[in-house]
Parts: C-alpha cells; structure tokens; sequence
C-alpha cells in the first residue's frame, strides 16, 4: 500500500499520524511552503456541539492518540442580537489558534508526524494516482470533489475577520446574531490571549447578499462589537475569505480516494465549524485503510451531525432580527440554559429534531 495525502491540513495531518500507529507511512503533499502558512486565527471546538462526547481533546487522545492542547477552556458566551443579550456559562468547548503559529493546531500535528511532508507540492490529483495505490484527498476545499461531480454544495459563505488588540478574559467568547451584521450568519469574538482576539463574521453568498458592500457590513459590525464590549479595539491584522464551500459529499470514498475535511463536509452549516469533524475523518480514513473499520460506516454519524446542522440553518434564516431578539431572550431562561450546558444534551441534535419538519430543503435528513 502506498499512500499519497493531499493537504497537509487538520485532517491530512490526522491521517498521517493515524497511519503511522498502523505502520503505515504516507508521503504527504502541501502546496504551500510550510505547514500552516496562513493567516493567524482563533477557532472554537465546540463541544456541546459534539455531545454525546464532551470532552474532545480527551476523546482524541484517549481514544485515537491524538495530543492537541487548547489555548484556553471557553467556560461563559455573550450572546449578542440587535437589542439584547444573554449570557451562558458552563464547560461550552477550547478555543485553539490556526496558522503559522507554533502552538496553531497545525504545527502541534505536524509535530506528531514522522512522515515526509512534500511542500510547494504543485501535483495536481490525477498525477497522485499514477503512483500511488490510495489518496487521500485533503485539500481544505471542495473543488476536486466537485470537479469529479462527488460534491453536493449547499451554500458558499464570505468570512472576513481581524486580529484585535484590547482586555479580554481568555475563557470568555461571544457571538452575535444580528442580520444588520452579519446577514443569516453570524460574528465570533474568540480571545486567544488576555490582549488578543479574533474577530470574525460569516455570511451566506446568497444572491440578496450580493448587493450588500463588504466594507460597510465589516465597520457596523466592529463597531457595534467595540459598543457591546465596551472598549476599543484596535485591529492589527485582517483577513477574507470569499466562496468558502460548505456541503457534504455524495460518496466519502470513491474507488481507493478518500474524502476527509472539508473535502468530506466536515463544515457544520448552523455556525461553520468544522475542525473535530475534519479530524475525525483523517482518522477514520486511515483507520479503513489499516483495516479497523469502514470509512462509509464510521463517518455516517458526522454525516448526520452535518444533516442536523443544516436544518438548524434553514431554521434559522427565517428569522429576522425581532425573532432573533426573542431567542437570545430565550437563553437567558432557566430551560434553555441548561440545555446548553447539560453535558448528557446535544443543542443541535435536538434542536433539529423539533425543526426538521418545517425546514429541510430536499427532503435529505431522515
Ligand atoms: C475563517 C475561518 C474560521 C473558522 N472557524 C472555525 C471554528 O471556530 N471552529 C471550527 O471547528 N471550524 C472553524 N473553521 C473551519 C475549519 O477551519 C475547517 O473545517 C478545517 O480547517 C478543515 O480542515 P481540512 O483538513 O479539511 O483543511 P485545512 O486544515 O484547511 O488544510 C488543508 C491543507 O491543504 C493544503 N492544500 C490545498 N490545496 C492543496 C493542493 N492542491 N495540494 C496540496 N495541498 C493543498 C492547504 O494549504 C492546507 O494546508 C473555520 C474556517 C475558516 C476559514
């Protein structure tokens, strides 16, 4: 068996380190000229999405000898919409960094990999396949799924965010879910150090959004983020990400390709997060090819969560922005908040539940 990994990304990197546990040792190609070579970011894992786990740096040790360390435990969220705000507090998930940093998830991956990692990689697929037996295609993108027709993409987001200096508590995060801001989507504030944060917004490409310039949407946001947390921010960096592809595809392996990230669908439609699942499936393809299961079999439950988030989606695109002050209400009730914070329920999976009737588009979630 000889392995090519095309990306040397979250789930690129988790495949290699599973393969290597095998005795298996895949040659690695990256495009770019180091690991990580990006912007710097702050994510979340988090976990009250992952339930039944509730710990996902446990899981991923305990269970697949995967060594991550987070920046900090998220342990209290400011929810904020146009008028009002609630606050939840409980064990909520990590906050981690991405990029070229040396404690970014990448490069403690990269870490833990004794494989040999091609960079500037310019091979495209198809030369993969000429000489080696099995890809792994982890690309961070759906484009080669969607090139060989294996992708059903649901929408494209535009992503644009900054590095902003000012006080924070590491273990505090917030989001705000306003249309006024971020129109059917949503703003992130993740510290990732008592003096630096990452702030973000996420909006689907829909063509009413179109119309909508960038730059206007970006200030209202940063300034209505400055006004809610009550200090200035100064930004130091900033990034863009237009298109970003979120769907899921049709057949997780075809022939001896595997699909794993983003490249899989591993990006959660409601609120865009997609590292665990990104991970999981590196692990689980390495897991097929080393003959500890079927990669069909062992991604149908992410296949499901990525169902569920996407009935939320829907959900949520109907409401406007009185509705969505009438949710945030809602979390400061009793009911709701421990929903969020009772570690044996999963928000998502309910919630979906309860929607699924009046909001798939396809009739795709069973
Ligand atoms: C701005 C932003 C914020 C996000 N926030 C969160 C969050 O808070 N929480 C969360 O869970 N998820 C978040 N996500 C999603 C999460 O980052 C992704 O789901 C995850 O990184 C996907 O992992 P992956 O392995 O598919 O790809 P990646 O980790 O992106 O790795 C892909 C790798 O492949 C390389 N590559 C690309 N093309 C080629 C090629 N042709 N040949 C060789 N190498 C190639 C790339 O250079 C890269 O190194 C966010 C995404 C973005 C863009």
């Amino acid at each position: 068996m000889n392995v090519a990994i095309m990306g040397a990304g979250l789930s690129g990197l988790a495949c290699a380190i599973t393969l290597e546990k095998y005795g298996v040792s895949p040659t690695i190609f990256e495009k770019r000229s180091r690991v990580g070579d990006r912007f710097v970011n702050g994510e979340a894992l988090m976990s009250i999405f992952n339930r039944p786990i509730t710990d996902d740096y446990a899981y991923l040790s305990e269970s697949h000898g995967i060594f991550l360390q987070p920046l900090a435990n998220i342990s209290k969220m400011d929810f904020f919409s146009e008028n009002r705000q609630a606050t939840v507090t409980g064990h909520l998930g990590f906050i981690n960094s991405r990029g070229r940093e040396d404690e970014s998830f990448e490069s403690q991956l990269s870490r833990q990999v004794k494989s040999e990692i091609i960079f500037n990689s310019k091979y495209t697929y198809e030369e993969l396949l000429q000489d080696f037996t099995h890809i792994i295609m982890a690309t961070g993108d759906a484009a080669y799924a969607l090139k060989i027709q294996n992708f059903q993409a649901e929408l494209t987001v535009t992503l644009k965010g900054a590095t902003v200096e000012g006080n924070f508590d590491r273990y505090h995060a917030a989001i705000w879910l306003d249309n006024n801001l971020a129109p059917k989507g949503y703003g992130f504030l993740l510290p990732y150090s008592e003096k630096e944060a990452t702030l973000t917004i996420g909006y689907p490409d829909y063509p009413e959004n179109q119309s909508l310039n960038e730059k206007p949407l970006w200030d209202r946001f940063y300034t209505k983020a400055c006004k809610d947390l009550g200090q200035n921010l100064k930004i130091t960096d900033q990034f863009e990400i237009n298109n970003y592809i979120m769907g899921l595809c049709e057949h997780p392996r075809l022939g001896n390709t595997f699909f794993t990230g983003n490249c899989f669908g591993a990006m959660m439609p409601a609120f865009g997060f997609g590292q665990f699942s990104s991970i999981l499936t590196g692990i689980f393809a390495a897991s097929d090819l080393c003959g500890k299961g079927k990669y069909e079999e062992l991604v149908k439950p992410l296949s499901q969560s990525y169902q569920n988030s996407l009935v939320l989606r829907n959900a949520m695109e109907q409401l406007d922005n009185h509705k969505l002050d009438n949710l945030v209400t809602l979390l400061n009730n009793k009911l709701s908040n421990h929903i969020l914070t009772n570690q044996k329920l999963n928000p998502v999976k309910i919630a979906s539940h309860i929607l699924r009737p009046f909001f798939t588009k396809n009739n795709t979630p069973n």
